[in-house]
């Protein structure tokens, strides 16, 4: 059978703690770990690979000194806690909006899941990526 990919990236099964939970870490250069079960959602792969897309688009520094930690904490705290979504972080639902995109915008995007923009309570981002967003939380264009 081979290594499992998806658009390329390893798909790496493991089934311990958080993981059997249903979380998941995508991790560039490596690959997207979590259970086996999660890994045939692909649901969750696409969101997934748009953490992918974010390194590409935005490089190293930012995916791991502003993505990464915001995005891990984040998802930590949504275990615990039922009121916080997760997935009304920045790091989260711009990953969704760059996959959504990527895969030119599937019919069976699951948008109450993975939703493609901010919280109407508005949202955050570091100043550094500011001028990557319209004040809708639209990514604009690489230049
Ligand atoms: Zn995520």
């Amino acid at each position: 059978m081979g290594i499992q990919r998806f658009e390329g990236v390893r798909l790496i099964a493991f089934n311990r703690g958080a993981f059997r939970e249903g979380a998941a870490v995508c991790i560039p250069g490596v690959g997207i770990v979590a259970s086996p079960s999660s890994l045939r959602s692909v649901s969750l792969l696409r969101h997934e690979f748009g953490h992918i897309l974010q390194y590409r688009r935005w490089g190293f520094f930012v995916f791991w000194f502003l993505i990464a930690p915001v995005s891990l904490i984040s998802a930590r705290k949504s275990r615990k806690y039922k009121g916080h979504n997760h997935m009304h972080r920045w790091t989260e639902w711009s990953a969704n909006q760059l996959s959504f995109h990527y895969f030119s915008k599937p019919a069976d995007w699951d948008l109450s899941r993975y939703p493609l923009g901010p919280p109407s309570s508005g949202f955050h981002v570091p100043p550094i990526l500011r001028s990557s967003f319209d004040p809708e939380g639209k990514i604009l264009p690489a230049s």
